[in-house]
């Protein structure tokens, strides 16, 4: 089979065109490919609910498990309007490549429903979330599949998830989530995680090229739970945050965003970046937020939605480096274009897997009725990221692959390789 070009921007045909080039790649037998792409369970659930004002609303949900072959499912659950189940699907491959990449010994699954949560009372987004699992509830479990946060869930939704599923069993089983709270069994050091995974991929990028961080002038889309931890740890670092956008808009400043300022002002409440009196706004509303991506940089983060990046961002963005912090960002068009300008991309599989690392490191505290220190968890992931990288950056000098390319044949073939040593049943 050969692979055609992904249409437009579709994730589901984005993520299954990179397995199929990587399949082609590997020359793998007829057939497995194919296994490998098809997802192993899509969940589609009807999820009505009782609005505070007595009224009944009704919404969909889906849980996919893409691929269960190295361990349970594990992969985000989405509260998002748009949430659909195509992307789901293909979030849940994304997750599959993403854990066999860096060697977890997990399986790929998402969630999620079509709502907006903003719009909801907490009692109702609680509703929510209780008879969603409640729907899917024989599916989960600590071997079975483990959600975490994604885009417009947090650590309380996970709490929901938790109380909802130990309420099923008669226990109470912490390990059917991650990114839990602390109180619940969550761990230290999950809340920077995919930040710190994202500011490493970058600092060890620099690194291959004989330079660091320092210095560089840094732009981010997205200042919610990655982008602000990735703009406070690689100010950290010496770099320059010289953008920052939301759905607000975008603000700059050459000599650096004070992130110290802009964190502080998040936490006040302030409803967008371009409110924290922070900067300078240069844009304003949520169709201006890829402006970001044209300011003078070295590199950018894009950690907002996927497909945020299409032709227009890839011809105007100015970074020698795009680290994929969000899911997806960049369109299949986009990525051409960046490749054929030289523009180096570090793919979301790798680049944002310091959160599913972490969630790892939370199970294996769970099983083990520990709870380690944030410095131990924080060295861990960094070091997983590394040995990753390590990998990845020999196989893609090797055999002259774009990081994109080299991560999805390992990922494709670590899957391919435990299908072929668990055999066919029957
Ligand atoms: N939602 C995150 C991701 O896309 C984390 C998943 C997890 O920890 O299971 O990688």
């Amino acid at each position: 089979m050969t692979a055609t070009d992904p249409s437009a921007d579709q994730a589901l045909t984005s993520v299954e065109y990179r397995m199929r080039e990587a399949g082609e790649w590997l020359k793998l037998e007829d057939g497995v490919i194919e296994n490998l792409i098809a997802p192993r369970r899509v969940l589609e659930v009807s999820i009505p609910i009782r609005r505070d004002d007595g009224t009944r609303v009704r919404f969909t949900g889906w849980r996919v498990q893409h691929n269960i072959t190295r361990g349970p499912g594990k992969g985000g659950l989405r509260y998002h309007p748009s949430v659909n189940r195509d992307e789901t699907v293909s979030l849940a491959a994304a997750m599959s490549l993403k854990t066999a990449l860096m060697n977890l010994p997990l399986g790929g699954a998402k969630g999620g429903i079509a709502i907006d949560p903003k719009s909801l009372s907490p009692r109702e987004l609680e509703r929510v979330t209780r008879r969603y699992v409640s729907e899917i509830f024989a599916f989960l479990g600590p071997d079975k599949d483990v959600p975490a946060p994604d885009v417009g869930t947090n650590a309380q939704v996970m709490a929901w998830v938790m109380d909802q599923y130990s309420i099923g069993v008669g226990h109470a089983v912490p390990g059917v989530v991650t990114g839990k709270p602390l109180a619940l069994g969550g761990s230290l050091g999950r809340d920077s995680a995919t930040g710190r995974g994202v500011v490493e991929a970058a600092s060890l990028v620099c690194q291959a090229r004989g330079t660091s961080l320092e210095g560089k002038r840094i732009v981010i889309q997205g200042f919610g739970n990655v982008g602000m931890w990735a703009a406070q740890l690689a100010a950290g670092w010496g770099a320059r945050i010289v953008g920052i956008s939301d759905v607000g808009g975008v603000i700059a400043s050459e000599k650096g965003l004070d992130i110290t300022a802009l964190v502080r002002a998040t936490q006040r409440g302030v409803g967008s970046v371009v409110d924290a009196g922070v900067g300078e706004v240069i844009a304003r509303g949520v169709e201006r937020s890829t402006d970001v991506f044209a300011l003078p940089s070295d590199i950018a983060m894009p950690c907002a939605l996927g497909g945020a990046v299409d032709v227009r961002e890839a011809k105007t963005l100015t970074a020698k480096y795009v680290i994929e912090g969000a899911n997806g960002p960049l369109t299949p068009a986009a990525d051409d274009i960046l490749n054929d300008r030289g523009v180096i991309v570090v793919p979301d599989i790798y680049a944002n897997a310091g959160g599913v690392t972490c969630s790892y490191l939370e199970q294996c505290q769970n099983y083990a009725h520990l709870q380690w220190d944030e410095d131990e968890v924080n060295a861990s992931v960094v070091s997983t990221m590394r040995s990753v990288f390590k990998r990845l950056h020999a196989f893609s000098q090797e055999h002259e692959l774009s990081y994109r390319r080299a991560a999805s044949v390992l990922g494709v073939k670590a899957l391919a390789d435990a299908h072929q040593l668990r055999g066919l049943h029957p």
